[in-house]
Order: structure tokens, then sequence, then C-alpha cells
């Protein structure tokens, strides 16, 4: 097995780009991929975001362009389907940056953004085109892309589509790619679905397998707290408030979980924002930036949105909900604990969630800590009955219809226009601060339902 990428045979500019971003040695699914598909062979890779399969498709991908670079002339040779625009993006800016050193051209396409500069793009001739499915079919259906001349297909993160209700969109695409030489296919779980697909669409493939291993889960404090789904807004608040975090990622199951859930946490006077699907590409965007930049350090997202998303320095995952897929648990506590600095997960189990409990500590080989939720468990929640209290403080101090009010920057007092319009000084009410304890009132909760009833599932 090589050690360095020196051994693979890959070309000097290559070379130099993989250096310049520090990579010195491969990782597992790096190893066993590239010389598999430098020799042009199909791969079925089972490998999550964060193992490196981005730089084992993508570095041999434009090795093959730099092999026949004479008698190319920016024709579209490698296309790869992403499930998000964001993971798009982000495997566009690999591809960008591993061939800065080489004339090869590269470009993303998705939807939720004007298709004219995408289209321009295309038409100055691209090698290769990271894309999603709904919109690559669009531009084709227009006559805008040639689908005709690719000869590399990478289908990424294929559970994912399938979990999207995108598989239809791509298995056109397939179809569309016909005269493809060679098609690689990454997922992060391998259900049967997706082993039919992988039958159907690859030519006598070679399996990679590198998911739970590659994580070290060991480096990660875990614990699991029993609640119900009644009470699992507040809980998650209280330790949101008692804990002192960098940033915290807070998985949730649907897209009205990561609406609520990050309306609740801002009600308490923290700065957290939903990420899903359902957002425009725009407010993905800028919700990404908002966390990477620490100015809302708490981002309530699904998997979906969440999945593949290069983010460092993740202090803290909280699993609000405990996903249906063990692998899936590994994954999302893997984001914290990188680089070998302690990260730390906490998942909140309602009862109906205990199977998926059992079959994550399976899986990992670990036996997960159960904490006991009390109501002052975190200490002192005068800060988070103070915060609530301003909330509505706040709304109660309206000014009143027949008065305009301003704010006095330097005293703070307000002045008040009387009804012939002269000003005068108003006494500022001296806000009683309520001392309350928080109550559901103050919290929308989730649905306590049964209607999740874990689903039996076979490890295979
Ligand atoms: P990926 O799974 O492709 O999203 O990669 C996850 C992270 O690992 C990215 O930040 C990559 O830049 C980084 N990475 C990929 N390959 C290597 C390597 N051989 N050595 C160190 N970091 C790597």
């Amino acid at each position: 097995m090589p050690a360095s990428f020196d051994t693979f045979g890959l070309s000097p500019p290559l070379l130099r780009a993989i250096k310049s971003r520090g990579y010195e040695i491969p990782t597992p699914i790096q190893k066993d991929a590239i010389p598999l598909i430098l020799d042009g062979k199909d791969v079925l890779g089972c490998a999550q975001t964060g193992t490196g399969k981005t730089a084992a498709f993508a570095l041999p991908a434009i090795e093959q362009l730099l092999d026949e670079e004479t008698n190319r002339h920016h024709k579209l040779s490698v296309l790869v389907l992403s499930p998000t625009r964001e993971l798009a993006v982000q495997i566009n800016d690999c591809f960008e940056d591993y061939s800065k050193h080489t004339n090869v051209r590269q470009t993303v396409i998705h939807g939720g953004v004007g298709a004219n500069p995408q289209i321009q793009r295309i038409r100055r001739g691209m090698d290769i085109v990271v894309a999603t499915p709904g919109r690559l079919l669009d531009l084709h259906g227009q006559n805008h892309i040639d689908l005709s001349t690719v000869q590399l297909l990478v289908i990424d993160e294929a559970d994912m589509m399938l979990d999207m209700g995108f598989i239809d969109d791509v298995s056109k695409i397939v179809h569309l790619v016909s005269n493809r030489q060679q098609t690689l296919l990454f997922s992060a779980t391998l259900p049967e679905e997706i082993q039919t697909i992988a039958s159907d669409w690859l030519s006598t493939p070679t399996t990679i397998n590198v998911v739970p291993d590659a994580i070290p889960i060991h480096l990660i404090n875990q614990s699991v707290f029993y609640v119900e789904n009644i009470n699992k807004d507040l809980l998650l608040i209280q330790y949101l408030f008692a804990k002192p975090r960098a940033r915290t990622l807070v998985f949730v199951r649907t897209k009205q979980d990561a609406e609520r859930v990050a309306r609740n946490i801002n009600h308490a006077k923290l700065e957290a924002l939903p990420l899903h699907g359902n957002k425009s590409q725009g407010r993905r965007r800028k919700a990404l930036e908002a966390f990477k930049s620490e100015q809302a350090p708490i981002l309530v997202a699904t998997d979906v949105a969440a999945r593949g998303l290069d983010i460092d320095n993740i202090s803290h995952v909280i699993n609000y909900a405990l996903p249906e897929y063990p692998e899936i648990y590994i994954h999302r506590v893997g984001r914290t604990g990188r680089a070998g600095s302690k990260g730390e997960a906490i998942s909140l189990c309602a009862s109906h969630e205990r199977y998926y409990l059992q079959q994550i500590e399976k899986l990992a080989g670990i036996s997960i800590d159960v904490r006991e939720w009390n109501y002052d468990d975190f200490g002192n929640l005068l800060q988070l009955e103070r915060a609530m209290s301003r909330k509505k403080g706040k709304r109660a101090e309206k000014p009143e219809n027949t008065e305009t009010a301003e704010e006095n920057e330097s005293g703070g007092n307000t002045w008040v226009r009387d009804g012939r319009g002269k000003k005068k000084k108003k006494k500022k009410n001296k806000r009683k601060r309520q001392s309350k304890v928080i109550t559901m009132d103050d919290i929308t909760p989730s649905r306590d339902t049964d209607k999740y009833a874990p689903r039996k599932r076979t490890l295979d």
C-alpha cells in the first residue's frame, strides 16, 4: 500500500497541489480508490464525507484528463452528480484547487440561482462539471449541455439521492451518458436499493468500504439523555445555556423541526440558524457563513442539508433526534473531535428511539453514558429566565398609539410627544424582572408522537 502520494504515479502539477493543501499521507479510501480509478475500473465506494473521498475520485479524474491533454478541446469529460447545492459547490472547489496548476476547466451547476451564468460557462467549454441532477436535466433539456462526450461519471452520496427522491433524475442522467467508459458510485450507507442500482449502473465494480473505523469515535465524549419529544426543546435550551461552547451543530429530523427548534433557541436569546433543503440557496449560504464565522454559533440542521459540509472546529454535536441508521450517528458525531481534539456529543433519546440507540452502540462497539435530566441540572437558570423575560418585557413596552417614542441614546430616557406635539420627558418604566421559571408555555414543543416508531433494520 502506498504510504505517500508519490507512489500513485500522479503528474507533478497534481502533486504540487496536494502538497500545498498539506496532505502528506493518503487516507484509506484514497489508498484503495486512486489506483483502481487510474486503472479505469468502476468503483462502488461506501464512504462518507470526512474520509477524503473527494480527493479519492477528483485526483485520478484530473490525472486522466492530463494524460490526453493534447487532443482534448475542453469537451465535457467528467460529470459529477451531487444531491445538494452546497456539496456540489464544495466538490467543485476541490476540483478547482487540485487542478490549479493545470489547464483543466471545471464548473458547478445547481438550482436556486439564475441559469444564465452557468450556461455561459458551459459554452466556453468545460472538462469537468459538478451538478445537481435537476438543474443538469433542465439545461440538457434546453440543449445547453452535451452529455454524449462524458467519459467518467461520478455519483456522489447515492443514498442521499435516494432519500431526497432524486434517484429517478439520476437514472435519466445515467442513460444520457451512455458513451461513458467508467462509473464511480459513492454512498454513506449501502442499503439494498443502492446495491441494486450499483449492479445496474456499474460494470463489475470493485467495492471499497471505509465507513466506521475512519472516524475516531473514541475521542468524542458521548452521552445520552432519555427525554420524550415534548421536553426536548426545553432540555436543549437549558443545555445550550449551561455549556460553554464554540460551534454547536444540532441535528433534527425534519425541516419543520429545524425551523421550530432554531426559533425556540432564538427566543432564549441565543444565536441559532436553521439549515434545511427548503431554504433558498442564498439563505443556506448565509447560514453557513454565519456559522463558520461564529456570528450564529448554533446551526440547527437536517442530515440532508448538513451532510458532507466540511466545517471545522465544531465543539458540540447534539442529536435532537437519533438517526435511523447508526452509520449516520457516527458520521454526525465525527464532526466534532476532528484533528485529534476532544469533542462532545449528546443525544436526546425518546422512548421510541431506544432501538436506534442500541443499534448505534452495537455498530460503534461502545456504551454511551446515560445522563439524568433534572430541571436545574445545568446550574444557574437565571440567565435563561432573564433572557426570556426581557423578550416578553419588550413586547409589552410598545408605545401607545397617540404618542411616538424616541430612545435618547445618552441617558436611556424615553422622550414622548404629547397631543400638541411638544416634547416631554417621560420617566422610564423600571422594568420589573419577572422572576419566573420557564414553562412549556414559553417554548413551542415538538410533537410527541409515536409516529416515528422504529423500523427494524438489519445491519448487513
Ligand atoms: P472529504 O471527505 O473529501 O470531504 O474530505 C474531508 C477533509 O479531509 C477535507 O477537508 C479534505 O481537505 C481533507 N483531506 C482529504 N484528503 C486528505 C489527506 N490525504 N490528508 C489530510 N487531509 C485530507
